[in-house]
C-alpha cells in the first residue's frame, strides 16, 4: 500500500518526508501499458517526478494541483507528474524515439542543452486569466555542468528559488516509487514553497543539525529505498536522532485522474464546430484519449452537435483537456 510519512527532528530546525508509491504506481504503469510501457529509464524519472512531486505537495499548504513537467529534447518529449493536495496523483510521458536500456537523465531529455524542467503551482478553480505559480528547475549548476540527477535539479531549485536547504533522494522502478525529503524548516517570513516556521536557533548549530541528518540521509542505497518498509528505513538512517512521526497528518498517496467527459466536450467546443465537424467527416466520430489513465471518450454525429447546440457557460480551468 503506498505511504507517505512526514516527520520532525526534535530539537534540530529540520522537518522530513519519506514517500513510497507502490499500488497507485503500480496502476498508473499498468493503464499505460496499453499504450506501450515505458523504456525502464523513462520508468525510473517518472516515477522519481511523481514521488518528488508528492514529497513537495505535502510539504506546502495549497489547495491546488503541484505538476512537475520536463520538457526533453532528446527521446523524451515530455514527462508530467501532477499531484493534488489530497495526494492523488498521475503521471504520464511521451517517448519518441528508441531508448538506451542504461540511459541517463541527460541523454533522456537534455541531448541538445534544450531539455526545460518547471515547477508549477495551479490553484483550484483558476480564473480566466489567472496564472498559476511558476519556478524553472536548473538542470545545470551554476557551472554549466549537466546535473545527473533529478534530486540534485530539485535541490538546487529549492536552494535557489525557494531559499529552502532541501535534499532529495529519489529511486523508481516498475514496482515502487520512493523518495526522502530532509529540510532545514524556514524562518519566519523566508520562502514561496516553505510551510511553517521555526523559532530561529542560533546558526551554527542549525547548520550542524542538518548536516549531520543529510549526510545521513545520503547514506540511503537506492535498493534500501525501494525495498524496505518505511519503519525499518528511517530507524536504520535515523536511530539516533528524536525522530517526531507526524502521524496525524498521514495521508495515502493513491493513483486518480481528473479527466471527465464534461472536461474533454469543453475542450471540443474550445476548437470550434467547424474543426469537430472536420475530424467527424474523417473519422466518423471524436475519440479522445486521456494520456493520464487511458480513458477514451467518444463523441457521435448527435454527440458533437450537442455540444453546439446549447452552449453553456464554461467552468474554470475548461480550456485543459484532462
Ligand atoms: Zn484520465
Amino acid at each position: 500500500m503506498s505511504e507517505l510519512h512526514k516527520f520532525l527532528f526534535d530539537g534540530a530546525p529540520v522537518r522530513g518526508a519519506l514517500v513510497r508509491l507502490t499500488d497507485g504506481w503500480q496502476e498508473l504503469l499498468q493503464r499505460r501499458a496499453a499504450a506501450g510501457a515505458y523504456p525502464p529509464p523513462v520508468t525510473e524519472l517518472l516515477g522519481e517526478m511523481t514521488a518528488a512531486a508528492v514529497l513537495l505537495h505535502s510539504n506546502i499548504k495549497f489547495a491546488g494541483a503541484l505538476v512537475l513537467q520536463i520538457v526533453g529534447d532528446g527521446p523524451l518529449k515530455v514527462a508530467v507528474a501532477e499531484v493534488q493536495p489530497d495526494m492523488a496523483f498521475r503521471a504520464t510521458a511521451t517517448v519518441t524515439q528508441a531508448v538506451a536500456p542504461d540511459a541517463a537523465l541527460a541523454q533522456l531529455v537534455n541531448v541538445h542543452g534544450q531539455g526545460r524542467c518547471a515547477i508549477t503551482l495551479d490553484p483550484r478553480g483558476r480564473q480566466p486569466g489567472q496564472q498559476p505559480y511558476q519556478g524553472i528547475v536548473p538542470l545545470h549548476d551554476a557551472d554549466g555542468h549537466a546535473l545527473p540527477r533529478l534530486s540534485d535539479m530539485l535541490g538546487l531549485y529549492m536552494r535557489q528559488s525557494e531559499q529552502l536547504d532541501t535534499r532529495l533522494v529519489l529511486a523508481a522502478d516498475a514496482e515502487v516509487a520512493a523518495g526522502l525529503l530532509i529540510q532545514r524548516m524556514p524562518t519566519a517570513g523566508e520562502a514561496n514553497l516553505a510551510g511553517t516556521a521555526h523559532a530561529a536557533e542560533s546558526g551554527d548549530d542549525a547548520e550542524e543539525d542538518f548536516r549531520r541528518i543529510t549526510l545521513l540521509a545520503a547514506s540511503l542505497t537506492r535498493d534500501e529505498l525501494l525495498r524496505l518498509d518505511a519503519d525499518t528505513l528511517l530507524h536504520r538512517l535515523f536511530w539516533q536522532e528524536n525522530l517526531l512521526r507526524l502521524d496525524g497528518s498521514r495521508v495515502q498517496p493513491r493513483f486518480a485522474c481528473t479527466c471527465s467527459r464534461e472536461r474533454v466536450a469543453a475542450m471540443l467546443r474550445s476548437l470550434g464546430a467547424a474543426e469537430v465537424e472536420s475530424i467527424l467527416a474523417e473519422q466518423g466520430a471524436v475519440d479522445v484519449g486521456c494520456e493520464f489513465c487511458g480513458q477514451h471518450y467518444r463523441f457521435d454525429a448527435v454527440d458533437a452537435a450537442q455540444l453546439f447546440l446549447a452552449q453553456p457557460q464554461q467552468p474554470p480551468g475548461s480550456d485543459r483537456v484532462q
